[in-house]
């Protein structure tokens, strides 16, 4: 045995494999190109401004970008840690919170902006024809 077999896979790694490679809000898979790949986050379950340890790989779990933007300081289980007892109703929740938000179910800017821009782009692009 080398020693470098002795030690633990990291916490990324082990994350990234439970989590079969993809999204674990939207189910998008993060190696379908580099873009993709590029875009995803090793997100805090439990945000570190919640007090959500870095190195527990229960408080870790892949994401796509946009899951991650729209998931933002969002703490899925108030008052307690997440582990591998809680870990389903933890992801199950902040799915839940992303969902509302991709959907403008919950009053979000991004959604309101992204609205605003529909709406302003198609007027621009309307008067640079004249
Ligand atoms: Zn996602």
């Amino acid at each position: 045995m080398t020693e470098a077999s002795k030690q633990p896979r990291s916490t990324y790694y082990q994350a990234f494999v439970r989590d079969k490679f993809r999204c674990v809000y939207c189910e998008k898979d993060i190696l379908e190109s580099f873009d993709s790949f590029a875009a995803s986050h090793l997100d805090h379950l439990k945000p570190e401004s919640a007090r959500g340890p870095c190195e527990d790989v229960w408080n870790r779990v892949t994401a796509c970008g946009v899951c991650n933007s729209l998931k933002g300081a969002y703490d899925p289980v108030p008052g307690e840690h997440v582990t591998e007892e809680n870990f389903a109703t933890a992801v199950a929740n902040a799915k839940d919170y992303i969902q509302k938000k991709r959907h403008g179910e919950a009053n979000t800017s991004y959604f309101r902006d992204y609205q605003y821009w529909l709406e302003e782009s198609a007027k621009i692009k309307a008067q640079s024809k004249r």
